[in-house]
């Protein structure tokens, strides 16, 4: 075989793996350069119609994937034209081992393609798990494209595999396929914890596999794959049950470590009695989910000293919140300084410290 030939078969496995795969690097992934990429404008707007748009990427990757040994040939046919690709009065027995294999995996990719789009994509694999949740399939898939829409959705891609949890679905979408599953069908699990030390940033990285179990056998299982310091944004979105098996410790962010130890502090200050007769409390300003679970009221130092100013307001915001507002308003680049460090109150600005917390006793 001729040198070109050798380079050319190698950059093609090497792309062709990398695509197929879904590891494709970043950089040629947002410029488009994926081979469903490049027909990215007819697969319409995820935005629009999310699953159309996963219907039709999702057929369009198999297509095109299991295209590829074609156009290998064809390629080969101009790197190397000694072999005749396009002559078969002068093909050999390799180049017919070549060509006849290329052109039957490109005829299934074509056959399954058709298959899942001809009857209105009943067939698809997508569409089949949509008709088990109910019918018709359309109604399932236009409750799934009304939440897709919510911007407080959680979304995590790693690979060629973008995982999104929307208020009641847990959605995976793969480079072939997609799975789902409705959010009082799943049951979670944390099944185990891989760490990464040799990353550019210099930093340790932990990714967290969680198997999505069903309770409805109707459908399967999958496992989904993130970093670990999105393992609250995902729990927070999450109301199906999530365990974790005893042997994975999950390390948390930064900033969850810090709400976790506010947390504590917060516990250990005390409580604050809500005088008799006050008015009724009305949801946390922040989340509006739960009713005010905290009090700002000096306490770490006589009125006069210190930072920390008396706060008058009403109790107003969560424990959860508030813990955030805190932690959002320190030095990043100085995490040492945070527990002994000060945040104004979110309604009059009166400075406040973790000191100064406390839990209404309700
Ligand atoms: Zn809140
Ligand atoms: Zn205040
Ligand atoms: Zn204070």
């Amino acid at each position: 075989m001729e040198t070109s030939a050798v380079l050319y078969t190698a950059a093609f496995i090497a792309y062709g793996l990398m695509d197929v795969l879904g590891l494709m690097p970043q950089e040629i992934s947002s410029a488009g350069l994926t081979l469903p990429g490049l027909f990215s404008k007819y697969f319409g707007d995820p935005s629009l119609d999310f699953t159309r748009y996963h219907l039709r990427r999702t057929t369009c990757s198999v297509i095109v994937h299991l295209f590829l040994p074609l156009v290998y040939c064809i390629g080969l046919s101009f790197v190397c034209p000694s072999l005749h690709m396009f002559n078969p009065r002068l093909w050999s027995a390799t180049t017919l081992s070549i060509w006849l294999p290329s052109v039957t995996v490109g005829m299934i990719g074509l056959s399954i393609a058709l298959y899942w789009y001809t009857n209105n994509w009943q067939r698809h694999p997508m569409t089949v798990q949509l008709s088990q949740l109910g019918q018709p399939w359309r109604r399932v898939a236009g409750s799934i494209n009304a939440e897709f829409l919510h911007i407080d959705k959680f979304v995590s891609q790693l690979g060629g595999s973008t995982v999104i949890v929307t208020d009641s679905w847990i959605i995976q979408c793969n480079v072939h396929s997609v799975n789902l599953i409705h959010q009082r069908d799943a049951v979670l699990n944390v099944a185990a914890a891989d760490e990464h030390n040799f990353t550019l940033d210099g930093q340790s990285k932990q990714y967290l596999t969680i198997n999505v179990n069903s309770i409805n056998s109707k459908f399967k299982s999958f496992s989904i794959r993130l970093n670990s310091h999105q393992y609250s944004q995902l729990t927070d979105k999450l109301q199906a049950p999530i365990r974790t098996a005893r042997t994975v410790l999950i390390q948390q962010s930064l900033s969850d470590r810090f709400i976790s130890a506010f947390r504590e502090q917060v516990q250990r200050n005390g409580m604050y009695q809500i005088p008799p007769g006050s008015p009724a409390l009305e949801p946390c300003v922040g989340c509006l989910q739960v009713l005010p679970q905290v009090k700002i009221q000096k306490m770490c130092a006589p009125v006069d000293d210190g930072q920390c100013r008396q706060c008058f307001c009403r109790p107003m915001w969560c424990l959860s919140c508030m813990s955030k507002w805190f932690a959002a308003r320190q030095d990043k680049d100085r995490p040492d300084s945070w527990m002994s460090s000060t945040a104004p109150c979110p309604m009059c600005r009166a400075k406040f410290c973790m000191l100064d917390v406390f839990e209404l006793s309700l």
